[in-house]
């Protein structure tokens, strides 16, 4: 513990539905402890339940969900994916991994999601994906991005580690591009400590994706008795979850509409509460269209500058609340720069400066929520003379 206050509402707890001991034991007694038992079967199912999707198959993380995806479309050095610079870098390392070049699309200051305005500028013969993220699971403009994609013979890819549960026009959000990848990290609605998903809505991938998942080996096929023995068929590797941790995410996934609710209570206490103070003060709360529905993966406030996010955060840590702040551009990063290829991000590059995430963890009680109000209403911004709309440069 360090020398300053102790927290009082970290960021983050991992939720624990109280399910998940009794279901890890049953997969140690029963067995097979390995992938593709029983409570990977039903985890599947679930996530297909809340999806709507046709296939889902579990995998070790979002991140290898992700580089699945890069090796289903069977990419080649030089091909062109075009995704955000505003996500997490595992987003782009899937396709910078098969030599293939992320790149960068600016996001917009509303949704902070991937502008689609921008997209079609980004296109080249090389271009073979668009992959998006549904920032705070608030959908990207599917509707565009998914007409686009078809005037370009483009795949689409949704990176919905955010959006589960979440809905566009009425469609559940991880069923609407060919492919769709899942996170079940700690930090997720819902968590196996580490894991993820790949969701296939278009038949076409299914065959493959599973052999990919098994290390290249038609494993599965053999096991459904429809080849006499399995061999090293594609490539691939170990993206194959144990039953153990299945087991754990079951007891997640049946407890779904619990743990949304509570991180919904916590969303909008926020949002209303916070609503008065913010105008007040020049800060920006997050922007819902009405045509979608969020999930409440996280909360989030624009401050005016970096300077007074800053201050912010010390604010709140002096009152034993640990804010965090979000994505630093991908394009500007290190790997980015060597790896990727932009026309320039600088909305992106504005509001990575300016964005502070509050806790929001579906364990949190309403003393939790009230001491986070108090700690950000107390505090006084060192700018008053900022303009109040977003990304005004
Ligand atoms: C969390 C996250 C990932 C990575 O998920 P893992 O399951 O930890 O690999 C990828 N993309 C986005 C947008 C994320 O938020």
């Amino acid at each position: 513990m360090k020398a300053t206050k102790q927290l009082a509402v970290p960021f983050n707890k991992g939720f624990l539905t109280g399910a998940e001991t009794g279901y890890m034991q049953q997969a140690m007694a029963n067995g097979p402890m390995t992938g593709d038992g029983p409570y990977t079967k039903r985890a599947n199912q679930l996530l297909n339940q809340i999806i709507g999707s046709r296939h889902a198959l579990l995998t070790t993380s979002c991140t290898h969900a992700l580089d699945m995806t890069a090796l289903l479309l069977e990419l080649e050095p030089g091909d062109e994916v075009i995704l955000p610079s505003f996500t997490f870098c595992s987003t782009a390392n899937a396709y910078a991994l098969r030599g293939a070049v992320p790149v960068f699309v600016d996001c917009r200051p509303d949704t902070l999601n991937i502008d689609e305005r921008l997209i079609e500028a980004a296109i080249t013969d090389r271009t073979r994906a668009i992959v998006v993220v549904h920032y705070a699971g608030v959908a990207v403009e599917m509707d565009a991005i998914m007409a686009l994609a078809r005037r370009h013979d483009l795949v689409v890819i949704e990176d919905n580690a955010h959006g589960l549960g979440g809905t566009y026009r009425g469609r559940s959000l991880g069923s609407i591009g060919a492919l769709a990848t899942q996170s079940f990290h700690e930090t997720k609605n819902v968590h196996c400590g580490e894991g993820g998903a790949l969701i296939l809505n278009d038949d076409r991938f299914y065959d493959r994706a599973e052999i990919i998942r098994e290390k290249g080996t038609n494993r599965g096929q053999f096991f459904r008795g429809m080849v006499d023995k399995y061999r090293w068929m594609d490539l691939g590797s170990s993206y194959l979850p144990s039953d153990l941790l299945a087991a754990f995410l079951t007891a997640q996934l049946e407890a779904f509409p619990e743990i949304q609710r509570r991180r919904q209570h916590v969303w909008n206490s926020y949002h209303n509460r916070l609503a008065t103070w913010a105008v007040e003060h020049g800060v920006i709360q997050p922007t819902v269209p009405q045509d979608r529905t969020h999930p409440a993966h996280l909360y989030f406030l624009l401050l005016p500058d970096l300077e007074s996010r800053s201050a912010m955060l010390s604010h709140l840590l002096e009152h034993g609340v640990l804010g965090t702040f979000h994505y630093q551009p991908l394009h500007l990063a290190p790997a980015g720069q060597k790896y990727g290829r932009t026309a320039g991000c600088p909305v992106t590059e504005d509001v990575a400066d300016r964005l502070l995430r509050l806790p929001l963890y579906a364990g949190m009680d309403d003393t939790d929520i009230d001491l986070v109000i108090s700690a950000v209403e107390s505090y006084r911004p060192i700018h008053r003379s900022r303009p109040t709309v977003p990304c005004a440069k």
